[in-house]
């Protein structure tokens, strides 16, 4: 498990590997190279040969509210206050924003349905994952065991130190799960990876359907935007995914 770093004229992205296992379905994780603040929809929209106009995204506000974007909706590209995005249209991106918090995809190679959430503690506490695939059972009719999911590149376990309030907030919520919270050199440091793995399997997602990017955003500056590595960077990646015609 892990990364796969690629190149297109200069500009560098990741996969996660083993989530690129369908050529209807590409998902890509932008870096700090070859990506302008300002041009990252028309990276993407070059990399994935969608039009600008077609990139869905949200205002991201740290809670578990999903955008659902269906087949013959209308929907204007616009920023409603949104953590997660659902769709199964066809020739249209749906993208996040990221400088440490957990991207995560899921596909449905059956029924044709990709999501993406936005997964900082909050997030992952309150299992926007759950959002997300209760939506996708109810709304697109997809079957647990036919969806795929991917966690992309974050602030690993090695670098996210969070206080006791976070922490109690994790321990209440997971008893049996001891493991999420590493105590090191006198500090806490939070799985984020790991809680979300747990959330997944817990709502009946297959352990052979995960795919971990294992890529930690602040042990990767050189590549990689961090807000924690860097004092609170107003720069982002973007993770998007989209479903071929
Ligand atoms: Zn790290």
């Amino acid at each position: 498990m892990g990364v796969i770093e690629k190149n297109k004229k200069d500009i560098l992205y990741y996969e996660i590997e083993g989530f690129n296992f369908d050529k209807k379905m590409k998902h890509i994780f932008s870096t700090r190279v070859g990506w302008e603040q300002d041009k990252l929809f028309n990276n993407l929209s070059e990399l994935l040969n969608i039009p600008e106009e077609n990139i869905y995204r949200a205002k991201q506000v740290h809670g578990t509210d999903v955008l659902i974007i269906r087949d013959q909706d209308n929907i204007k590209v616009s920023l409603q206050e949104k953590d997660g995005l659902i769709t199964n249209k066809k020739n249209v991106a749906i993208c996040t924003y990221h400088a440490d918090c957990v991207p995560i995809y899921f596909y449905d190679k059956t029924k044709e349905v990709i999501a993406l959430a936005h997964a900082g503690w909050k997030g992952t506490l309150n299992n926007i994952n759950k959002t997300i695939i209760e939506n996708m059972n109810e709304k697109f009719n997809c079957n647990i065991e036919d969806i795929s999911v991917a966690i992309g590149p974050s602030i690993g376990s090695c670098c996210y130190e969070i206080g006791h309030d976070v922490e109690m907030l994790f321990k209440d919520k997971y008893p049996n799960y001891l493991d999420i919270i590493i105590n090191r050199d006198n500090k806490i440091y939070l799985d984020l990876w790991k809680v979300n793995r747990i959330n997944l399997i817990n709502l009946g997602i297959k352990d052979r359907n995960i795919f971990e990017g294992k890529f930690c955003t602040s042990c990767n500056i050189d590549k990689l935007y961090s807000y924690r590595g860097e004092n609170g960077t107003k720069n982002r990646m973007i993770a998007a995914i989209t479903l071929n015609q």
